[in-house]
């Protein structure tokens, strides 16, 4: 929703990497075991997919990025990434719920959309990593004065109207 209204690309690496593993590359077989379990799929394979999706042709005015960066290592590449390609990085949006809402959304989801990783053992296992590799991450960014912090919960409707509204303080109404 937020990319549709800024007229950006949506760039789910969670996205792009299901997609591999339906087509069945070679990207996707690698990486199905990882997802399966909950882990992070290892950030080499990342690193060409993020950097291939960056320089598809024609370059877009900007893009949301949803689920990458997801530990420090893949922090500090996109960083270079993003200096090489002479792009700023407009800010970066924490959303923040709980882990007892967490589980119920997921819960809710797996009836819905029946991904293999929405398990009740998986989904506890994505809570771990999260606290061990992606949670960092707040404070890296925090440092860097880009961070925005938007309460997750509530309904769709609710956290959109937040996150326009972090958004449009942050870039002073373009949005
Ligand atoms: P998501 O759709 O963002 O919840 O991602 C689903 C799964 O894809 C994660 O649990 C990871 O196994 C993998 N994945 C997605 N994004 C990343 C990333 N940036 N780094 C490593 N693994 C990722």
């Amino acid at each position: 929703m937020l990319a549709e209204r800024l007229a950006f690309r949506h760039v789910s690496t969670g996205d792009l990497l299901r997609r591999a593993v339906r087509e069945g590359t070679v990207l996707g077989s690698k990486a199905k075991g990882f997802m399966d379990r909950g882990e992070l799929v290892p950030d080499a394979l990342l690193l060409d997919l993020v950097r291939e999706t960056l320089e598809e042709k024609p370059e877009p005015a900007g893009w949301v990025l949803d689920g990458y960066p997801r530990n420090l290592i893949q922090a500090e590449s996109l960083s270079k990434m993003l200096s090489e390609a002479r792009v700023a990085m407009g800010g970066v949006l924490n959303l923040a719920v709980g882990p007892a809402f967490l589980v119920e959304r997921l819960r809710k989801r797996a009836v819905v959309e029946h991904r293999a990783d929405d398990t009740e053992e998986t989904v506890r296992n994505r809570l771990r990593v999260y606290e061990e590799q992606t949670a960092p991450l707040v404070d890296y960014y925090q440092r860097t004065g880009l961070l925005k912090t938007v309460p997750g919960e509530g309904t769709v409707e609710e956290v959109q109207e937040r996150v326009l509204g972090a958004v449009k303080r942050r870039t002073g109404g373009m949005a």
